[in-house]
């Protein structure tokens, strides 16, 4: 297989959770451009929906686009398990969009590809300062290094949190002991249990992907 890839999927500001690792890589290429629609909106809107990826083995490991998840069918490398009721046409047939895809040759998912993104640190917080414990829409928040960058502090899982902007700026460039606060909870490196959470978040309105997430 070719190198894995880790960028967002979705391109329109919708970050998709790469949470999982996202299993799928390589160039959307010519398949793309093979998927027309004559309502070109609704089409494009339509190929933002989440799509649920199942590896081989069924264990639901990402979450992706439908254009993505129609390119990687195009490809041969996954087939639809569950669909929409909705269809994209290409200039010959019309083509039923899927909501949960499987891959047909196993990958192994490495922990470090999951996915650290402002969007997955606020899901995995809660949206909670985890410096005075109060919860605030994702627009008040912004992450916190909570050993300082400037003090070798990594952008990682377990150095980056959810902080309101007073706290942040109170904060400033020291440690949480040299500024007095104290973590609502140790930040915890993303886990299968955190990606399957994710994914549920996500999934909730489609009842299609409840048999693969076990809720
Ligand atoms: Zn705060």
């Amino acid at each position: 297989m070719s190198a894995r890839r880790f960028q967002p999927i979705d391109s329109r500001g919708r970050q998709t959770p790469q949470a999982a690792g996202d299993a799928v890589s390589g160039s959307e290429g010519p398949a793309a451009s093979r998927i027309h629609n004559s309502s070109p909106l609704r089409r494009a809107s339509l190929m933002q929906e989440p799509v649920l990826v199942l590896n081989a083995t069924y264990e639901p490991i990402n979450v992706t686009a439908v254009r993505r998840a129609m390119v990687l069918m195009l490809k041969g490398v996954a087939q639809a398990e569950e669909l929409h009721s909705s269809e994209v046409h290409s200039s010959a047939k019309a083509h039923r969009v899927p909501s949960v895809i499987r891959l047909l040759a196993y990958r192994h998912i490495p922990q470090q590809s999951r996915a650290l993104s402002r969007k997955n640190i606020l899901l995995r917080d809660r949206n909670t300062c985890q410096f005075c414990g109060r919860v605030f829409p994702g627009s008040e928040l912004t992450l916190d290094h909570v050993v300082p960058r400037s003090r070798g502090g990594r952008s990682s899982w377990e150095n980056l949190v959810a902080c309101c902007y007073n706290c942040n700026n109170s904060k400033g460039d020291r440690t949480p002991e040299e500024a007095g606060f104290k973590l609502a909870r140790r930040p915890r490196p993303f886990t299968l249990h955190t990606s399957r959470q994710l994914m549920r978040l996500i999934g909730h309105r489609d009842e299609r992907w409840r048999k693969y997430l076990f809720y």
